[in-house]
């Protein structure tokens, strides 16, 4: 049996790396999705034969509970409100891990005090406390961006005096307190760490704002893996090793490309409290022109070649089929249109993929940042639908903007921009944006569904 349960951890660590290739791209991604689901079930029915396993009632409760659950919110959730979900489910994988380095925690003192001697070594013990602190980090972590990402909590940084000195006394707490334990193995140190890592994980992601939370919370993934993966060593499980390291690797690759996508190291992201101060750029007396569904398709019908820039707004609105459909009426006209997409476009890594997907857009039309910038001086027309930080060009420009350095779209060198939100608000940072008061942009006030659906109306009728 023993055997038959390892080759099983064996095929299903081969599918998730499958599963990981499969997911580059959005072609094979939902046959990636898939297989790393299979290997998941195989993993946890490998599991459940496990000569450690003697009652299977708490087993079928917990798997209950959890299917039901898991179900629900799956199908619960809205699009718009997946990344607090991913934030959320990463603090459970992290207190899971945790609560299972516990219960060794505890096994390990039952059979010392059963014994009368010592029954795992101070190595054992020490990734018990390192799982403990990992985990817990990534719990009370992944709270703090749920609630900022939901709203409960403000989006704006949160700063105490000294904050990163307060930050660093925990860490090197937890980490005393982890050689204590791993030392004379009292479990009042085991809880130490635990409370000392629960209010780590609260000061390194109070101080993280606005614009910076996609960063976070691709860290906080990150850490959930290493956090199974310490587990994993505890309980000499290799499938758990492979699959948090897995994560914990993959984490720490997307944390990097989104840094990067905002120009920025993730010690800037972790530590420099960007977006306390908002832009000072204000209205004033300029002028804003404000556009009609009828004048927007005439300009689109008299394009050579229209990019649209999709934003959060579209997924707010829901309107990647109206999308399709306007998109269709201009290659009815022989006029030439391409999406271009930001690798932060929206609320979760992509996002505007998965949106543009769902609605049948070919993926040729899709392009990426690098590959459209250069492009955008000889666009006739920019239609930017609901996007604002990803296309603010104080990102290039104002050194004091928040946004500052982070590379954007640039639609304000199009011959001309049409963007479309309900107001003049603005995006998920709180900057305002230069592009709406430039001359050659044109506000098309409403909701993104209703006025694509209008301009499309309209071209129909020229
Ligand atoms: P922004 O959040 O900057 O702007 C979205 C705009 O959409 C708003 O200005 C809003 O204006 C408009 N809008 C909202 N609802 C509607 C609607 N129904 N119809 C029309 N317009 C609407 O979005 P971007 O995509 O440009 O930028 C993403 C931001 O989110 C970046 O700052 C990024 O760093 C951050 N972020 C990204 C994550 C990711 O992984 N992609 C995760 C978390 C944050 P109005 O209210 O006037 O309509």
């Amino acid at each position: 049996m023993e055997t038959l349960i390892q080759v099983s951890y064996l095929v299903a660590s081969i599918l998730f790396i499958v599963a990981i290739k499969l997911l580059n791209s959005p072609r094979t991604a939902r046959l990636g999705n898939a297989l790393g689901a299979l290997g998941m079930a195989l993993g946890m029915i490998a599991t459940l034969f496990h000569k450690g396993i003697l009652r299977y009632e708490w087993i079928v409760l917990g798997v209950g509970v959890g299917s039901v659950l898991g179900a629900w919110m799956a199908l619960k959730v809205k699009m718009t409100a997946m990344p607090q979900m991913v934030a959320l489910l990463n603090g459970f994988g992290g207190a899971a891990s945790a609560l299972v380095a516990l219960a060794e925690a505890e096994r390990s003192q039952a059979l010392t005090e059963y014994f009368a001697s010592p029954s795992f070594s101070p190595t054992t013990l020490a990734i018990i406390a390192l799982s403990v602190l990992i985990g817990t980090v990534t719990f009370s972590g992944s709270l703090i961006a749920f609630g900022k990402l939901e709203e409960i909590l403000s989006g704006r940084p949160f700063l105490l005096p000294a904050h990163h000195y307060q930050s660093l006394g925990w860490l090197i707490l937890s980490l005393i307190m982890t050689v204590l334990y791993a030392g004379i193995q009292e479990s009042y140190w085991l809880y130490g760490v635990l409370g000392a890592s629960l209010l780590l994980g609260f000061w390194i992601t109070l101080p993280v704002g606005g614009a910076d939370m996609p960063v976070i919370v691709a860290f906080l993934n990150s850490l959930s893996g290493l956090a199974a993966a310490a587990t994993g060593f505890v309980l000499q499980n290799y499938l758990l090793i492979i699959a948090g390291t897995l994560v914990g690797a993959s984490g720490l690759i997307l944390t990097q490309i989104m840094s990067r996508a905002m120009n920025r190291s993730l010690w800037n992201v972790l530590f420099a409290g960007v977006g306390s101060s908002t832009s000072t750029a204000s209205a004033g007396d300029r002028t804003v022109r404000a556009t009609t569904p009828e004048d927007v398709a005439l300009m689109l019908n008299y394009a050579r070649e229209v990019v649209i820039v999709p934003g959060y707004g579209m997924a707010v609105a829901q309107a990647q089929h109206a999308v399709k459909k306007l998109m269709d009426a201009l290659l009815a006209r022989n006029v030439e249109v391409r999406f271009a997409i930001h690798p932060v476009a929206g609320r979760m890594p992509g996002h505007m993929n998965v949106l543009l997907a769902e609605a049948d857009i070919p993926y040729e039309r899709l392009y990426e940042m690098e590959k459209i910038n250069p492009d955008f001086p000889q666009v006739d027309v920019a239609l930017v639908i609901g996007a604002n930080d990803v296309v603010n060009p104080a990102a290039r420009k104002d050194t004091s903007s928040p946004l500052y350095g982070m590379p954007i779209l640039e639609v304000d060198k199009a011959r001309s921009v049409i963007v479309l939100k309900r107001s003049m608000n603005p995006g998920f940072a709180g900057v305002e944006n230069e592009l709406f008061y430039q001359p050659q942009t044109y506000m098309l006030f409403g909701d993104a569904r209703a006025s694509l659906e209008k301009i499309t109306e309209a071209l129909k009728e020229l």
